[in-house]
C-alpha cells in the first residue's frame, strides 16, 4: 500500500509531495484580538482571496506543497484554512502543537497532568485527536507536531509542551517540527528533552537554524540526527541573505544537504507586524524569495542539483513519510 500524508484536502501519496517548504504560515493571528477588534482583520473574503493568490503563485513558480505550522498560540483556524486549499492546487499540510516561550494558556494551568506515571497531559490528547481524528470537528488532520523554545529557554511549561509532543509523536509517527532561538542554541536543549522521551531525532527538524552561522551548533544538532530548518530566507532583520546562502553553501559542500530544509517562515498576513514593519524585516520575506533568490544563488555557488532536490524534495518527503 502506498504510503500517505494527510493534507487539507485529505490523504495523499507522499512521493506526489515534490518540492516543498517544510515551514510556513498562511495567516499568524491574534484570535482574541481579532474576535474583538475586527478592523485588525480586515475583509475575510479579501484576506483568503490574497492567500489563494499567493499560494497559486508559489505553485505557479515550481513548489507543490507547504507546511502551515500555525498552531495553538498563532491562531490556527482550520476552516478558514480549507477554505484557502479548496481555491488552490497545492498540497497543504498542517501541524498540531503548541507555540509559547513561557507560559501555557491559563486553560492549561488546572490541567496538570495527574502525578501517576501514566497521567497523560490533556495537551498530548489533544495533539493525538488533531492526528488522529480530525480538527475542530473537520475531517483535516494535522501530520506534524510543532513546539516552541526561546530566549526564555526551557521554562516549566516551554518543557510540558514539548514532553506532550513526544507522547503525540510515539503515539502517531508523525514528524516533530520546532521554533528555536538559535543565538542561544536552543536547539540542543529541545533535542535533549526528545531523547530523554525516546524520540529518534531523525524525525525531528530543528527550526530557524538558518539563523545564524554558527557552523559548530548546527553540524552538533545534525550529528545527533536532526535535520536542520534553513526557514527563515527573507528575514535579513536577524540575518543577511549573504549570511544565509553562505552557511547553506559550506554544509552542503561538508555534505550535509540531507540533513537540511529550506523555508521562508513567511505569511500572507501576520497581524503580530504592522506592515511597515513587515517591509524592513525584508522586501524579500515572501513564498517567492526561495525559487526566485535562494536557489539561483546557491546554484551560482556551487550547491548542485542533486543537493538541491534532495533539500526541496527528498528531505520533506523522508520527513513526512510515517514511521508507522
Ligand atoms: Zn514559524
Amino acid at each position: 500500500m502506498a504510503a500517505l500524508v494527510e493534507t487539507v484536502r485529505g490523504p495523499l501519496e507522499v512521493k506526489l509531495l515534490g518540492p516543498t517548504l517544510m515551514h510556513e504560515h498562511i495567516f499568524v493571528l491574534s484570535t482574541e484580538i481579532q474576535q474583538n477588534y475586527p478592523q485588525t482583520w480586515g475583509d475575510e473574503e479579501a484576506r483568503v482571496n490574497d492567500a489563494v493568490t499567493r499560494l497559486n503563485e508559489l505553485q505557479a513558480a515550481g513548489v507543490t506543497s507547504l507546511v502551515d505550522l500555525t498552531v495553538l498560540g498563532l491562531g490556527r483556524s482550520i476552516s478558514r484554512i480549507a477554505r484557502v486549499a479548496e481555491q488552490t492546487n497545492l498540497n497543504i499540510i498542517v501541524a498540531t502543537g503548541l507555540y509559547t516561550y513561557n507560559d501555557l494558556p491559563q486553560f492549561f494551568q488546572y490541567r496538570r497532568p495527574r502525578r501517576s506515571i501514566h497521567g497523560e497531559d490533556v495537551l498530548t490528547s489533544f495533539f493525538v485527536d488533531d492526528i488522529t481524528k480530525g480538527i475542530a470537528n473537520t475531517t483535516v488532520k494535522a501530520a506534524i507536531l510543532k513546539c516552541a523554545t526561546d530566549v526564555q529557554g526551557m521554562t516549566p511549561d516551554v518543557e510540558r509542551v514539548i514532553r506532550a509532543v513526544a507522547r503525540a509523536h510515539h503515539a502517531t509517527g508523525v514528524p516533530i517540527s520546532t521554533h528555536t532561538h538559535a543565538a542561544s542554541r536552543s536547539g540542543l536543549d529541545q533535542q535533549r528533552i526528545l531523547l530523554e522521551e525516546g524520540v529518534d531525532l531523525n524525525k525531528v527538524i530543528i527550526g530557524h537554524c538558518g539563523d545564524t552561522t554558527d557552523l559548530t551548533y548546527l553540524r552538533i544538532l545534525m550529528e545527533h540526527g536532526s535535520t536542520i530548518g534553513m526557514d527563515r530566507f527573507g528575514i535579513e532583520s536577524i540575518l543577511s541573505f549573504e549570511d544565509r546562502i553562505e552557511t547553506v553553501v559550506r554544509l552542503c559542500a561538508e555534505g550535509y544537504s540531507e540533513k537540511m530544509v529550506l523555508s521562508h517562515d513567511a505569511a500572507c498576513h501576520n497581524d503580530w507586524l504592522e506592515d511597515d514593519v513587515i517591509r524592513r524585516t525584508g522586501s524579500n520575506w515572501n513564498y517567492l524569495h526561495i525559487t526566485k533568490d535562494v536557489i539561483p544563488a546557491l546554484r551560482q555557488r556551487g550547491v548542485t542539483e542533486a543537493q538541491i532536490g534532495t533539500m526541496m524534495v527528498d528531505n520533506p518527503l523522508r520527513l513526512l513519510s510515517r514511521v508507522r
